[in-house]
């Protein structure tokens, strides 16, 4: 999610600060953004010389060429993927302070900036934009006045902020120094000769230089042409790691991954750890992004549709388990584009919930507006800020997955349950139907969600190598029960889409009344099997199952939860995740799936970023 590139230098013809930075910049473009903006210091300039566009580089590049900036010693660049606020030339980074001798960018989300914002203009600031960013420049730049030292400003408002951030600084009076900090959102020195680098990854600097520092957690870094120190949080001097990259300029575009999709299946646990930040108010209730209706029209609410299509209609799938738990009210899952010509039941007590990662996905927009049209509330569920879908609907809830370039969705969907559950507690909350320190349970075991997902990610050798085995498959089956269900027919849907090959996800329990059929000797089949922690009968019900297949000489391959002491005697293969609550097993059992489908596809030399027939963002009907 989103680029930054900060350099010191000589002021040289050969190396222009401005120009390392845009070049940085566009190798930053795979990370996906929809602004981008930079900002130079210079020691013959009195304050921060800075432009910013929304759109791809070019348009700042074209403003570059119509405005030319001063050429200077240090410089900061930015691809903003917007979080708070959409994506505007106002919102785009970076952000002034201290009448635009302070000037800031920032990667993540900061969760307290509503906070810090309220005291801040209680104190007579006065913002420009809507993002979370501009509250941490207004406060940087509060905190630099007392001291004077920049590192020492950076270490003070790193302390203050929650969330996660990466941020640089260039302050007009130390033309020689960018200073970043660093809490769960990445950041890399790059180290030069007379010259030195900051990036979200090295492919921001790899064009000039291999050499780089690892910087830890909860640290920050001061770059000058000659120096770079690095301390924690605490202010004690760290000696950062140093590395040399071993790989170059070409294999930077995908972050050094194969392919956007190994990286987007490896960015699952900061997708969904990002999806559940910042959405409490300072009473510590749930809120929504954009509520633009009453909330005691949605606590009239007697029915929720959900409308979606492929991948995020299965994440709609799994909530409904989840929300019909919670909420105790009844939840339809429904395929947009068959929802607009059935004549369905809605009135103005319905509530839509329309998923969609790109926001812009035209048969759940045309679902939307039929919805509407009839009287319904609609809920929007979305990762791309400022499209359709989220200005057409009555509430937004976005999902922080980052950009998705590959095709087939796989953060986007752990982000959409995500999402989806947080909107479940946040009508528990708002009917009562839950009370505050149940919800607060629920969220906490959310929050264990991406330490496991990284869990399951780890152990997934296995999954590799039987899926590299099994390239020549004609045919793989799936099955599961209760959340299990959408997920088999999520791990489905990846296979066919990326490999090409046939494979049908059944609810376990359908298998007798048709399925079983198809089984015959050496047919593979994956089995998504329930904690034997949670309830007893759906345990051995699909333990059952894996034996009627088994007995019919289907090859099994289960997905199974540590500590499953029975499953091992059933299946050919287990791949193992770690223990959680059965409503949130979906998180960690999608993930051996997707990387079967990918690594199945890759062996079979296609193109899993993009497959043949597909579009990433589906616009027409
Ligand atoms: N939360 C910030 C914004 O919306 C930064 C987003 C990013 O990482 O690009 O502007």
């Amino acid at each position: 999610m989103c680029g930054i590139v900060g350099y010191v230098g000589p002021q040289k013809p050969s190396t222009k600060p401005l120009d390392v930075v845009l070049e940085g910049l566009g190798r930053l473009e795979y990370r996906g953004y929809d602004s981008a903006g930079v900002a130079l210091a210079a020691p013959e300039l009195d304050s921060i010389a800075q432009a910013k566009k929304s759109g791809k580089l070019v348009n700042l590049k074209e403003e570059l060429a119509a405005r030319p900036l001063a050429q200077a010693t240090a410089a900061i660049g930015h691809t903003r993927w917007a979080t708070h606020g959409g994506p505007s030339d106002v919102n785009a980074h970076p952000h002034l302070a201290l009448d635009g001798k302070l000037a800031v960018i920032h990667n993540g989300i900061i969760e307290n900036f509503f906070h810090i914002r309220r005291e801040l203009e209680e104190q007579g600031v006065t913002f420009t934009s809507e993002t979370d960013t501009e509250a941490a420049a207004h406060l940087l730049g509060i905190e630099y006045q007392k001291s004077g030292d920049l590192t020492e400003a950076m270490r003070n408002v790193a302390r203050q902020l929650h969330g996660t951030f990466t941020l640089l600084a260039v302050h007009a009076d130390h033309p020689d120094t960018v200073v970043g900090a660093r809490h769960d959102s990445p950041l890399v020195v790059g180290i030069g000769d007379g010259e030195n680098f900051l990036g979200s990854d090295v492919a921001a600097f790899i064009a000039h230089t291999r050499e780089a520092l690892e910087l830890g957690q909860d640290e920050i870094v001061t770059i000058t042409p000659d120096a770079v120190h690095v301390i924690n949080f605490d202010g004690e001097t760290v000696e950062p790691k140093h590395y040399t990259v071993d790989w170059d300029a070409a294999a930077a575009e995908k972050g050094g991954y194969w392919s956007f999709m190994a990286k987007e299946i490896d960015d699952q646990p900061q997708a969904v750890a990002d999806t559940l930040l910042g959405r409490t108010n300072e009473k510590g209730d749930l809120v929504l992004d954009d509520l633009r209706i009453d909330e005691s029209v949605l606590r009239t609410i007697d029915k929720i549709i959900v409308i979606a299509c492929g991948t995020a209609a299965y994440a709609g799938h799994v909530a409904k388990y989840a929300i019909e738990h919670w909420c105790r009210i009844p939840v339809e899952v429904e395929l947009a584009h068959e929802f607009r010509y059935r004549d369905p039941i809605v009135t103005p007590r319905t509530l839509v919930v329309a998923i969609s990662q790109s926001g812009e996905t035209m048969d759940t927009l045309m679902a939307v507006r039929h919805a509407q049209e009839q009287g319904a509330k609609v809920i929007s569920i979305v990762n791309t800020h400022g499209s359709t879908i989220p200005r057409e609907s009555d509430a937004v809830l976005y999902t922080h997955a980052g950009p998705e370039v590959a095709v087939a969705s796989t953060k986007a969907f752990v982000s959409q349950i995500a999402a989806a559950y947080l909107l479940g507690l946040y009508f528990a909350q708002l009917r009562g139907n839950k009370f505050r320190d149940e919800i607060q349970a629920i969220l906490a075991e959310l929050r264990d969600m991406p330490a496991k997902i990284t869990e399951t990610l780890n152990r997934s050798g296995r999954v590799k190598e039987i899926a590299r085995w099994m390239a020549d498959t004609s045919s793989v089956l799936f099955l599961g029960r209760h959340v299990g269900y959408p997920i088999a027919l999520e791990g489905a849907l990846k296979l066919k889409e990326l490999a090409y090959i046939h494979a049908e996800g059944f609810a376990a329990g359908e298998l007798k009344h048709g399925p079983i059929a198809l089984i015959e000797p050496g047919q593979p089949v994956f089995v998504i099997v329930p904690s034997p922690r949670g309830r007893d009968s759906l345990h051995s019900k699909v333990i059952s199952n894996i034996q009627e297949i088994r007995a019919r000489g289907a090859r099994t391959l289960a997905i199974a939860e540590d500590g499953d002491t029975q499953v091992e005697a059933f299946a050919d293969e287990v791949f193992w995740v770690p223990q959680c609550p059965t409503l949130m097993s979906p998180l960690l059992t999608i993930i051996p799936l997707q990387i079967f489908a990918a690594e199945l596809a890759h062996a079979k030399g296609l193109d899993v970023d993009q497959p043949r027939n597909l579009a990433k963002s589906v616009t027409v009907e």
